[in-house]
């Protein structure tokens, strides 16, 4: 198993915003996630399991910080273009993908 979360590649621009996010099918993708893009609420879950999962295993995963909610301001006003994540209220921006 691949070192979880390092070198996640980013979503092909031509995929982001146009294809339905691969889990849940009703937002647009916007995030990779491990078996194809995602809205930024599902990439979220998948986040969170894969940290649960890591954490029963006695491993680690980097934090995840896209979420639905922006969690420095709680706006959900939110946005991603395919590795990076950011708040339109607060101009918070993370780099998600490599
Ligand atoms: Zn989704
Ligand atoms: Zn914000």
């Amino acid at each position: 198993m691949a070192a979880a979360g390092s070198g996640r590649r980013r979503l092909e621009a031509r995929f982001v915003g146009r294809v339905p996010c691969e889990a849940c099918g009703r937002a647009p993708m916007k995030l990779p996630g491990d078996l194809g893009g995602l809205c930024i609420a599902c990439y979220a879950g998948e986040r969170q399991a894969e940290s649960r999962r890591a954490a029963g295993a006695g491993g680690f995963v980097p934090a995840n910080f896209a979420t639905a909610t922006c969690l420095a301001c709680a706006s959900t006003d939110v946005d991603a273009n395919g590795y990076l994540y950011w708040c339109n209220a607060c101009r918070y921006v993370v780099r998600v993908a490599q």
